[in-house]
């Protein structure tokens, strides 16, 4: 059996079928760490190589990243890519790919948390929450050297920064030269969490001590109406990791980085924002702009400094993030200070 077809089966096929090919990679152990993950092992390990995690399909609707992760495999069946790194690949939510939505029960993103009541949960993404979570934790345990979590998603809307990263909340920062890598594969800007958000990115790193992000690769569209071109770095990225390929960071790539300050909840059923609803993500909001008016918190605005809105949702639930206010990370010129 190819990888492709093991992965197209578990998107596509009723029954899931395990994994069984002891012999589809030459000198690569593949282990079956859950349904749709797979761990691709060299048997000869060159000293200091680092593991990657690969997870796309996390939101079902989000194609660009499957098309990559499909890219990938293609490559690794064909001979084309030797596995010279621990790799776990990762294909997230099957029942919302094959249905072309962004999730069945609930949003899958936000249910990576130990110690919660998913168990007695039966909504399909609770379950496949717990899957992945220990699947993750079987990889990590053979784990000894560095890990990143690359976990592929698309935006709902444009984006002044159409290829951007999000980075967990966490006490030790992202190495610098991570995130030159980033900017050499496309990424214009890094978003900093402010505090803790339960994502798969952010278990990674909050329970594994990994370096991992949230990419957002583009707007959503259906597959085959995604710009790969523009992803083409990014792929070469992903190769380079799981070839095993400790590759300089090239010297001129740099993005933007911006931290979140703040995020509005909404809290009340009277809320609504007041900017138009398709707004870019990372749009720029003067002091004294009107953000948002809630019935029982008031309203919002921008107080001394501008301010830049991502990801706005005014229809979430009652309690929830409806969106989030980020800065640009003023950052010290060489030599300064
Ligand atoms: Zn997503």
């Amino acid at each position: 059996m190819s990888l492709s077809d093991y992965f197209a089966d578990f998107i596509a096929a009723d029954e899931l079928t395990a994994w069984s090919d002891s012999a589809a990679l030459p000198g690569v152990a593949v282990t079956e760490h859950a349904p749709g993950v797979l761990a691709l092992v060299p048997e000869a390990l060159e000293p200091g190589v680092e593991a990657t995690i690969i997870s796309a399909g996390i939101h079902g609707n989000e194609t660009a990243p499957i098309e990559l992760f499909g890219e990938l495999l293609a490559a690794l069946d064909a001979g084309q890519l030797r596995v010279g790194a621990p790799t776990l690949l990762i294909m997230g939510n099957r029942r919302a790919i094959a249905g072309g939505q962004r999730y069945i029960d609930t949003n899958l993103n936000r249910l990576f948390r130990r110690d919660t009541l998913l168990r007695d949960d039966d909504r399909f993404e609770c379950q496949r929450a717990l899957e992945l979570m220990q699947a993750v934790d079987r990889f990590m345990t053979d784990i000894t050297g560095a890990v990143l979590h690359l976990d592929m998603h698309t935006a709902l809307r444009d984006s002044r920064y159409p290829r951007f990263a999000i980075e967990p909340f966490s006490d030790t920062p992202t190495p610098d030269n991570l995130w030159q890598h980033l900017a050499g594969a496309g990424i214009q800007a890094g978003l900093s969490q402010h505090q803790h958000s339960w994502t798969f990115s952010h278990y990674t790193r909050h329970y594994h001590g990994a370096q991992g992000f949230t990419l957002e690769l583009g707007r959503v569209a259906p597959f085959g109406g995604n710009d790969l071109e523009s992803l083409a770095p990014m792929l070469d990225l992903l190769r380079a990791r799981l070839a095993g390929a400790g590759a300089r960071p090239p010297d001129n790539a740099s993005l933007v980085r911006f931290d979140v300050i703040d995020e509005i909840m909404r809290e009340s059923d009277d809320f609504r924002l007041c900017f138009a609803e398709d707004i870019a993500n990372f749009t720029e909001f003067a002091p004294g702009s009107s953000l948002a008016v809630d019935g029982a918190r008031g309203e919002w605005v921008v107080k001394e400094s501008p301010v830049h809105v991502v990801f706005p949702n005014a229809r979430v639930e009652r309690g929830a993030r409806a969106l989030l206010l980020a800065r640009p990370v003023v950052q010290t010129p060489p030599g300064a200070g």
